[in-house]
């Protein structure tokens, strides 16, 4: 642990990201006496969003709450809810949650978009696709997703329960490089902070050892549903995706700025290799199941990081499905790399050759403008 984390500048992970998801825990949204929404602390927040906006840098937030507040709507007693009673207290929550998102960033002129997610739209290949390219599109065009758990649908078996480990999910699916975990902890201690005196934070943790998942012990807050195993399990998602993750305490006003400036202290979780290279070496590796052959064109334009459009496209071989990996030869047969391609082998032949916009036409559908994005391509 070389401490450089937390410091600013480029030791720290969130000063030099490029797309930074935030989760931000119901401890901190509703206040746990009035079951109200703390709007000061919230609007502190939204000006570190819109100052990250400003600089380029995309945001996802995944927000809890909803729960917290419409229990208080409905007149919910305090402590365990039946899932009925949580499901409905969630319906109710979750659209006073989304408005406040939405009214907290309208004055800086950004724009909130709800997706509303479960566990099956991160296993189910199909649904995290079309998750993600929705995430990703609104990315581009300048939005900031507010996600949550789909908790009026989610049972126990379709559920992750803790937006810890959404929010991993999420992270990896964003292609994020950093992660905040805005939490009522302000990191992992190597015992538990309230019983042990001598309990020293850790700053920086580059791999999840038996000793610091025996430090997670059972410590962690009590109104939230995800205590310290819950962000463990999300530092190692994350970790895996090449995503920089910090559990810092958010109570404090402009919690981001304060931990871009190394002024909040953090627990960093720090992958091996930086995101964008973790993805591309993920993607290199991968067992391709069939090829697409470009004309030079196509190859000229893949060198200068586009992505690969069907025009460019002479051929494609093999037999494989939307998502799967599929090597890019030049029509010599040269590999030029490989990447995850966004149709079926068979709708990849009928739009081969022709203009992205002629591609409703062709399928019968509106379908995406490229055959293998550039973000899912290793060359
Ligand atoms: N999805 C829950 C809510 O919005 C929160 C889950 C969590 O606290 O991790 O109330």
């Amino acid at each position: 642990m070389t401490g450089a984390a937390g410091q600013g500048g480029g030791g720290n992970p969130l000063a030099v990201a490029r797309r930074v998801v935030v989760k931000i825990g119901s401890a901190l949204l509703v206040d746990d006496e009035t079951g109200m929404l703390r709007d000061d602390w919230l609007h502190t927040l939204v000006a570190d969003i819109a100052a990250l906006r400003r600089r380029g840098v995309d945001v996802v937030v995944v927000s809890s709450g909803a729960m917290a507040l419409g229990r208080e709507a409905l007149g919910l007693p305090r402590g365990a809810l039946s899932l009925e009673q949580g499901q409905a207290a969630a319906a109710v929550g979750q659209i006073r949650l989304a408005r406040a998102w939405e009214e907290a960033l309208a004055p800086h002129g950004i724009l909130a978009a709800q997706l509303l997610l479960t566990l099956d739209d991160s296993q189910n290949r199909r649904r995290y696709l079309n998750s993600r390219a929705t995430l990703r599109t609104l990315l581009a065009l300048g939005a900031v997703p507010i996600v949550n758990e789909n908790d009026t649908v989610a049972t126990d078996e379709i559920r992750y329960g803790d937006n810890d480990r959404l929010s991993a999910q999420v992270a990896a699916m964003a292609g994020a490089d950093v992660l905040v975990l805005l939490s009522d902890v302000d990191g992992l201690y190597t015992a538990d902070p309230r019983r042990d005196p001598g309990a020293r934070r850790l700053e920086r943790i580059e791999a999840i050892t038996p000793e610091i998942e025996a430090m997670a012990g059972e410590s962690g807050s009590d109104f939230g549903s995800g205590g310290m195993r819950t962000k463990l399990m999300a530092a190692r998602t994350a970790m895996r995706a090449g995503v920089a993750m910090a559990i810092t305490h958010g109570g404090r006003p402009h919690p981001l700025l304060a931990l871009e400036r190394g002024e909040a202290p953090a627990t960093w979780f720090l992958p091996a290799a930086d995101p964008h290279a973790a993805r591309k070496q993920w993607i290199a590796g991968m067992k391709p199941k069939g090829r697409i052959v470009v004309d030079d064109g196509a190859a000229k334009a893949l060198a200068r990081g586009s992505s690969l459009l069907p025009v460019g496209v002479k051929a494609i071989e093999g037999s494989f499905m939307r998502g799967d990996p599929v090597e890019i030869r030049t029509e010599g047969g040269a590999l030029l790399g490989k990447g995850l391609v966004a149709y079926p082998a068979e709708d990849a032949r009928r739009i081969m050759g022709r203009h992205s916009r002629e591609i409703p036409a062709l399928l019968g559908h509106p379908g995406r403008a490229a055959l293998v994005h550039r973000d899912d391509m290793a060359l």
